[in-house]
């Protein structure tokens, strides 16, 4: 089977999905892989390591994708790559197929044979296949570190001879998995945190990271398909932002993360709220992509309000930490992948639930109901 990897070619984008690690495994079990000449260099990987590896590097796209059966890559593939691809080629990426129907129309006229790594659904076999869980943990953690960074205060308790320190506040809005990898890491760092999600199963895996849960307006009927959480109603999520207000008075940081599967993001910070929010304290906005959390939030900015406030709107937190985002990117493709493969062939159950899950076009055609729902 042959594997291509091709570097990426979004601007920012500092991930690979192919380890060098990873491509060993595939090379033991008979696969033949194709890097691009510098796909790892934004994680560090130099075309030495998959050399090592028993990859073939090479310089030129065209050559890399001749004669590939199938493309790991993170991120969608601009209209310039596709040209290079061969039909009938399987291509997995995080193809974000809900917010991109033209790509998706666009994969299909080219006969492409493509699954969504974002599209993986949370059931305990797929665990390991998991990248959003995967990606998620990383950005989590990366926002709170870019939030301490920002901060014009320190984070843990001190005494000193100099005198008392008293810890920082930090409100977590969201407590999925960014969410929580956002406690834990806060919590590391000696901030006082608390938590806050519509959830209910959401409140145990708070209190047990030694957070706060904010539990007045908890929705007992919030969860909804996959353990995601539903959309509210839009009083409901008025009562929500009152609870918030709040606490966001008192928070030196706040890490926003709520996200509604194929929705907008849910609005929890509004521009009172924001105007309320202390001088010199920092809100990390996760769902910047998704429309952002906060109203202010511009995509892919970092912007500082008249009062002071920073809003943090970066679009793309696992691309700052590449290493580690990209071994685990690398994992969970390379199980999705495992799935596909008999022999050493392509051979997809198109019937098993996680590629019926995952799969986008195939051979052209958009095969994915929901997403053939959207398009008509
Ligand atoms: P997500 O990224 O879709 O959303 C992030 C969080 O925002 C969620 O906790 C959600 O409840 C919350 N949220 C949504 N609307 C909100 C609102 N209006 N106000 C406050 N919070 C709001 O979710 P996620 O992080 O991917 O995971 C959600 C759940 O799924 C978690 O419980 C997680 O443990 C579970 N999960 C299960 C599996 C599995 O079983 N294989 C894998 C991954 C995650």
């Amino acid at each position: 089977l042959k594997i291509a990897v091709p570097k990426e070619r979004t601007a920012g984008e500092n991930r690979v999905a192919l380890v060098p690690r990873e491509a060993e495994r595939l090379i033991r079990s008979g696969m033949r892989v194709w890097v691009e000449s510098g796909a790892g260099s934004g994680a560090d990987y130099a075309d030495g390591a998959y050399r090592e590896a028993g990859a073939e590097v090479v310089s030129e796209i065209g050559e890399l994708y001749r004669e590939a059966e199938v493309i790991l890559k993170v991120r969608r593939p601009e209209p310039e790559e596709m040209e290079h691809m061969r039909k009938g080629a399987v291509l997995i990426a995080l193809l974000d197929p809900m917010r991109h129907l033209s790509h998706v129309e666009e994969l299909g006229e080219r006969g492409l044979t493509s699954f969504s790594m974002d599209m993986v659904p949370r059931i305990t076999r797929s665990q390991e296949m998991d990248a959003l869980s995967s990606q998620a943990t990383v950005a989590g953690y990366k926002a709170v570190l870019m939030a301490a960074n920002r901060l014009n205060r320190l984070m843990p308790m001190m005494v000193t001879a100099a005198g008392s320190i008293i810890p920082a506040q930090v409100l977590i809005l969201g407590a999925g998995v960014a969410g929580l990898q956002a406690i834990a890491t806060a919590r590391r760092l000696g901030a006082v945190v608390k938590g806050f999600d519509i959830r209910v199963a959401a409140k145990e895996q708070v209190e047990s990271l030694g957070a706060e849960f904010i539990d007045e307006h908890l929705q007992e009927d919030a969860e909804g398909e996959g353990g995601y959480a539903k959309e509210l109603a839009e009083n409901q999520q008025e009562k929500n932002r009152r609870v918030i207000h709040k606490h966001i008075r008192e928070s030196d940081i706040v890490i926003t993360t709520a996200l509604i599967p194929g929705r907008p993001a849910p609005l929890l910070v509004t521009e009172e709220m924001v105007a309320d929010m202390k001088p010199g304290s920092v809100l990390v906005d996760l769902a910047a992509e998704a429309g952002g959390n906060c109203v202010l939030t511009q995509s892919g900015e970092t912007v500082t309000t008249e009062g002071g406030v920073t809003l943090i709107g970066h679009t793309n937190l696992p691309s700052l930490v590449p290493v580690h985002a990209s071994d685990m990117y690398a994992r969970n493709i390379v199980k999705l992948l495992g799935l596909m493969v008999k022999d050493n062939r392509l051979d997809p159950d198109f019937e098993d639930e996680i590629l019926r899950s995952t799969c986008i076009t195939r051979n052209g055609e958009v095969v994915h109901s929901r997403i053939g729902e959207l398009l008509n």
